[in-house]
């Protein structure tokens, strides 16, 4: 087989690879894998088929993070991370997160068993999205050594918590701090699908992050005097939804000027919200983000004025 040939072969397998992990979820048709749900074992144990034969040594965190360990030229110490989660949002695509972790083996099984002078430690995390814990990220905290107590116990919707889960699934919630990660690594790789039209639109396969965005989320109440809407004069309104809509105007002009800045009004949620009601109260949400922090909180800064000024 020619390179491209391969290339071309191992990129359908690992496409093929993500479409049968999608499978394993817990409401079928639709794609749901939650932390540590019984599709979750399932989509362990189909991992680790794949990539036992290639030589690596698989195990599985106390934060159930799935970890295949390719030895290098001088053993096990020096390595380079490439990993991404295995977790889903509810009716999610077969390749969020998933496609990192296929790709990471696809790497390995090009290495066709060489060693390199270190050594690849595949990594599916077991937690990114948040869905059934509302607290993103548990399984890199576990990485670094932020699963705390109080994280551990937090309940989802059944009152089951983040610790009774881990046991539940026959791991040791005593074990959490023993899955930071030990010395040695040489540097983190994550391939994801981007979750944007930029590329698309360009018609580019890859691009390369530069930077990862800070976020400021916020909540805004706009307040105003409910009333009558057929007997209220325009003059002697005091309309919140309207103040709230000029403001989501606003917003979106000012981070317009500015390069690279992501401001969205998402929700407005105007009280009591009836068709013959003037708006008395709105709430309205802000999500603003850039890769320089200074610059996104100016941004936020002006918003807060424009916000008070419009009211
Ligand atoms: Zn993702």
């Amino acid at each position: 087989m020619t390179q491209i040939a391969e290339h071309l072969s191992r990129a359908k397998e690992a496409v093929a690879r993500c479409q049968s992990l999608a499978l394993f979820t817990e409401d079928p048709p639709r794609i749901r894998r939650t932390f540590l749900s019984l599709p979750m074992r399932a989509c362990h144990r189909q991992i680790e088929d794949w990539i036992r034969p290639l030589g690596m040594n698989v195990t599985v965190d106390a934060a159930g993070n799935l970890h295949g360990l390719y030895p290098g030229t001088n053993g096990t110490d020096r390595r380079l991370l490439i990993g991404s989660h295995l977790d889903t949002v509810p009716d999610a695509g077969a390749y969020d997160g998933i496609l990192g972790v296929m790709l990471a083996i696809s790497l390995v099984e090009s290495l066709k068993g060489r060693r390199l002078p270190f050594a690849i430690e595949v990594i599916g995390f077991s937690e990114e999205e948040g869905v059934r814990f509302g607290v993103p990220f548990i399984g890199s905290r576990a990485l670094v050594g932020r699963l705390d107590e109080e994280l551990q116990s937090q309940r989802d919707s059944n009152s089951v918590s983040v610790q009774e889960a881990i046991q539940s699934y026959g791991l040791k919630p005593s074990e959490i701090l023993a899955a930071t990660l030990r010395e040695g690594v040489l540097g983190y790789l994550e391939f994801h699908i981007e979750q944007g039209p930029v590329l698309e639109h360009r018609e580019l396969p890859l691009g390369v992050v530069e930077a990862i965005a800070g976020q400021t989320r916020m909540e805004f109440i706009f307040t105003g005097v409910a009333n009558h809407a057929g007997t209220t004069p325009m003059a002697l309104r005091r309309d919140a939804l309207v103040a709230a809509a000029e403001w989501a105007l606003a917003v979106e002009r000012e981070a317009r000027e500015i390069s690279g800045l992501v401001a969205t009004v998402g929700a407005l949620e105007a009280k009591p919200g009836a068709t013959n009601v003037i708006a008395g109260e709105c709430r309205a949400t802000l999500d603003v983000r850039h890769e320089s922090d200074a610059t996104r909180t100016r941004s936020v800064s002006a918003f807060l004025r424009s916000a008070t000024e419009i009211g």
